[in-house]
């Protein structure tokens, strides 16, 4: 595997404070790779976006992150932990190390404007010294990288489609060639063929490219298809961790067992479809020991004691679970 690019390491996220506070991203361990797509799943409420916001700082309140570290990697230089960045220094951060496009961006461009004035604007405010000419050549790539044609750069933002509007965002996270772009549901307002046909994109300007995605989805399979490992989160911690086909062909933890039979087989035989009975915790009454036990249908004596922590199973030392059944697992510490 490459090198890290991004670690986080017992990443705490609450909203509120004291008793009152909601823990909705708990000790959060997770490691981005070099060039690699890392893929984050769950069911709505996991955690996901408040992973994703309280990592790149942009967790709106009452959100708090209340513990842990961001390590980012630059390419030359020492690492830095991004929860402790001036707020000059995290704006250099954004869009330039790493850039972001949350579920509906393509809401955020602004009516107002032509496409080609916001493309502009972001490359000039990092790179002031840049000529109008070299500005509007590199817009004008962008935009062909994302499968539009040049001269959509005069257009306004209601005269594109949902899809062209959302590769418009990917080419402006992409502007300043970023080591990490990190994607909160990028597709999802958009329809199935559009969705495959911007992922396929991605994944060739990943190879080119060579920046690193951490996508994050609640539909599994399109991670199973375009990712190099997946991370499953449930109740606000991270429950398994694996490489996409691996965790494809035989999942370790009953919750991802669950995820994988809510769709149906994408190759090799037929599997039932069975889904997951109950709905997902209440983060303000999280039951006792591990948070999906009133769900699994293989619960046992310690599941409603003891949480178990995310470790490497015995049989499988490549992968990561956390789930009683796997007999390395150790609880979590207090
Ligand atoms: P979705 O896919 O629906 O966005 P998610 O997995 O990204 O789900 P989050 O949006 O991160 O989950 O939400 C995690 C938990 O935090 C949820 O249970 C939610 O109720 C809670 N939460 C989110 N925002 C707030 C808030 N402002 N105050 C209190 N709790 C919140
Ligand atoms: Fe099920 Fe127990 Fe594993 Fe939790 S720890 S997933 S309840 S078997």
């Amino acid at each position: 595997m490459s090198d890290p690019v991004l670690e986080i390491r017992g990443l705490r996220v609450d909203y509120g404070l004291g008793d009152a506070a909601v823990h909705a991203v708990r000790d959060v361990d997770l490691t981005l790779h070099r060039g690699e797509v890392l893929g984050l799943a769950g069911e709505s409420g996991s955690g996901k976006s408040t992973l994703a916001y309280g990592l790149t700082r942009l967790l709106p309140p009452p959100g708090v992150v209340s513990g842990g570290q961001v390590v980012y990697h630059p390419v030359d230089g020492p690492p830095v932990d991004v929860l402790t960045l001036s707020p000059a220094e995290l704006r250099q951060f954004r869009w330039a190390e790493t850039s972001i496009v949350f579920q509906g961006a393509m809401n955020s461009l602004n009516p107002v404007h032509k496409v080609s004035t916001q493309l502009l604007d972001v490359i000039k405010a990092h790179e002031p010294r840049s000529t109008a000419a070299s500005r509007l050549a590199r817009a004008r790539d962008l935009l062909r990288l994302v499968g539009i044609a040049a001269d959509r750069l005069d257009s306004y933002p209601h005269q594109l489609s949902g899809g062209m509007r959302q590769r418009v965002m990917i080419a402006m996270a992409l502007a300043l060639e970023p080591q990490v772009v990190i994607m909160d549901e990028p597709t999802t307002a958009l329809d199935v063929v559009m969705q495959r046909q911007i992922l396929g994109q991605l994944a060739e300007l990943r190879e080119r490219l060579d920046f690193a995605v951490l996508f994050i989805t609640h539909d599994l399979s399109l991670l199973v298809e375009f990712s190099d490992r997946i991370a499953i989160m449930y109740g606000g911690r991270i429950v398994e961790e694996a490489p996409a086909a691996q965790l494809y062909g035989r999942a370790l933890h009953p919750y991802t067992e669950g995820l994988l039979h809510s769709f149906p087989a994408l190759r090799g035989p037929r599997r039932e479809l069975t889904g997951i009975p109950g709905s997902p915790p209440d983060l303000r009454a999280m039951p006792e020991g591990c948070a999906f036990h009133p769900r699994c249908p293989k619960a046992f004596d310690p599941c409603d004691k003891k949480v178990p922590a995310l470790g490497a199973p015995v049989a499988d030392p490549g992968r990561a679970v956390a789930c009683w059944l796997h007999p390395a697992a150790t609880p979590v510490p207090h």
